[in-house]
Order: C-alpha cells, then structure tokens, then sequence
C-alpha cells in the first residue's frame, strides 16, 4: 500500500522530466512548488478547518511492539470493553482527557519522520474505533506523506470502520480474545461475533493483519478455546503474523491508584510449557505462531 501511494505522488507530479527527478527527492516539496500558490492555500486552510478532534490517552515516540519497525504510537482513550488484563484501565468507558487535533498530531509526527522511516504510525487504545472518524483523518494525513499505518483493535466496534478508512490502513493488528462466546465475554465484557465478523471483512478486503492472542491462566488457555481461535485463524486469507502473548501482571498497581478491583491478582503468568502447548495448538491447525 505504501508503495503504491508514494507512486501515485510521483505520478501527480509527473510533468516534466526535471520535475520527476525533484519528487524522487522530496515529492511533497516539488508538487507544492508546482502548483498554483492560492490552490495550495485553500487546500492548507481547507485541511485546517477539516481537522479532527481526538481524545489521546498517551503516546510513545519509539514503539516497538505494535507493528512493524519503529513507530509512533499514540493510545487513545475511550473503551467499551473491560478485558479482565487490560494494562490501561483509566483508558476505559467514553473518551476523555487531553485533545490533539489530527493535524497537530502529524505535525509532531513529522518530527519523528527519520526515527519511523521503517517502521511508521500505530494508533491503539482505549479502542481507537470510538473516535473513528479522528482516526481516519490522522490516517488520511499521514498516507498523505507517505507513513506506514497501523490499525490496533479489539474489532468489536469494526462497523464503524468504513472502507473509506480501510484505505488509510495498511495493517490491522486485532485482538481476538478468545473462540468461545462464553469465554470472550467473561474476559471482556461484551460479545464476539462483531470480532469475527470484522475479521472476516479484512480478510475479504486482503488487508493486511496482525492476530494477537492473549494466554491467560484458567481464563483463555482451555484447549478448546485456543484450538477455536487457531482454526478460525487459519481460515482467514490476509493474515501475516500471529502472536501468543503470555499473560502479564504489569497494569496492576494502575486499578489500586484508580480505585478499582483488579480481578486475575491471584492468576499466575503462564509457564513456559503452557505457552509451549498454546503454540503447538495453533502449529497443528497450520498456524504459525511468534
Ligand atoms: S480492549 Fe484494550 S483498552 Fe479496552 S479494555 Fe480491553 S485491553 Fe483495555
């Protein structure tokens, strides 16, 4: 998808052969510079006055877990689940707190454009699909400059991703929780058909994605629910990478400060064997994961 866009660049620029060679160097300067002064003017304010309001929750300049390469990943706040782990509670329930627009935000991420040039920006949560159309605008924005995006979900909101903002996303890296109803609720809170069902659409539209599964002591780890998870997996078409991601105790101290009841205080991270044996799950149902 990257390269395809900074193609199109090229090719929106291409009218002479000089001016080819000035885009090879930094087409965003050449296309400007080209162009009649007051249509990029009203452009500009036009991109002002369409920018979105977001509301951020934090933001890591040097990612390096949520997507490929080095990344600049901005949590955003809001979230309709209550996964039983999660590390960032007070991200939970409506938005709030500090607000950025998209514009600000790709001004700053600008700054960081060396630092990223392999990797690109993720935007996480909270669950970003509660701010959608903020999302896509940042997004747009950022395709505009040529930055590798990534999507992080949980899906259950998936709807509110039109294909208009798949566009805007190279990759998606989704969360699926578990397999069985029974179990994905009781981890999260909410119902996981609208997961799946946003799966199935990414996969139907090849979009690039990411699976991450996390293993959970007595909570996910039941055969039968990891086996559900791998199949379903494995039926997906754009799926490239699968990650098993052990259980970890590290958001605790957050609930104490927020007052709230931190309900897996007394479950264990899983032993090496038990993520052995999740892996070889996936691994016989052709699934391979990291
Ligand atoms: S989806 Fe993410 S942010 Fe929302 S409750 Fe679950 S772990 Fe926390």
């Amino acid at each position: 998808m990257e390269d395809r866009i900074h193609s199109l660049a090229h090719h929106d620029c291409d009218s002479g052969a000089s001016l080819q060679h000035s885009c090879s160097l930094d087409p965003s300067i050449a296309c400007e510079r080209e162009r009649p002064q007051e249509v990029v003017a009203a452009e500009k304010a036009s991109d002002s006055s369409t920018s979105q309001n977001g509301y951020i929750h934090s933001i890591e300049t040097c990612g390096t877990v949520d997507g490929p390469g080095l990344r600049y990943v901005m949590f955003l706040s809001g979230c309709p689940l209550r996964c039983l782990y999660c590390h960032n509670p007070d991200a939970q329930g409506k938005p709030h707190g500090e607000i950025r627009t998209s514009e600000s935000v790709i001004k700053e991420v600008l700054r960081y454009r060396n630092f990223i040039r392999r990797g690109g920006i993720t935007i996480s949560g909270g669950e970003p699909m509660m701010q959608n159309e903020f999302v896509h605008d940042v997004f747009r924005r950022a395709k505009a400059e040529g930055i590798h995006t990534a999507l992080d979900t949980s899906g259950f909101l998936g709807h509110r991703a039109s294909d208009a903002m798949l566009e805007s996303v190279d990759l998606v890296l989704l969360d699926i929780k578990g397999s069985d109803p029974k179990t994905y609720r009781e981890t999260t809170g909410v119902a996981l058909q609208p997961t799946l069902d946003f799966a199935r659409r990414l996969s139907d539209l090849g979009k690039s994605m990411w699976i991450r599964f996390v293993l959970v002591p007595g909570l996910t780890d039941d055969e039968t629910n990891v086996r559900g998870v791998a199949k379903f997996v494995a039926g997906l078409k754009s799926v490239e990478r699968v990650e098993v991601l052990p259980f970890h105790k590290l958001g605790e101290s957050k609930y104490e400060q927020l007052g709230m009841r931190y309900q897996l205080g007394d479950t264990p991270a899983p032993t090496s064997g038990q993520v052995a044996r999740c892996r070889e799950i996936f691994s016989t149902e052709g699934v391979t994961t990291h």
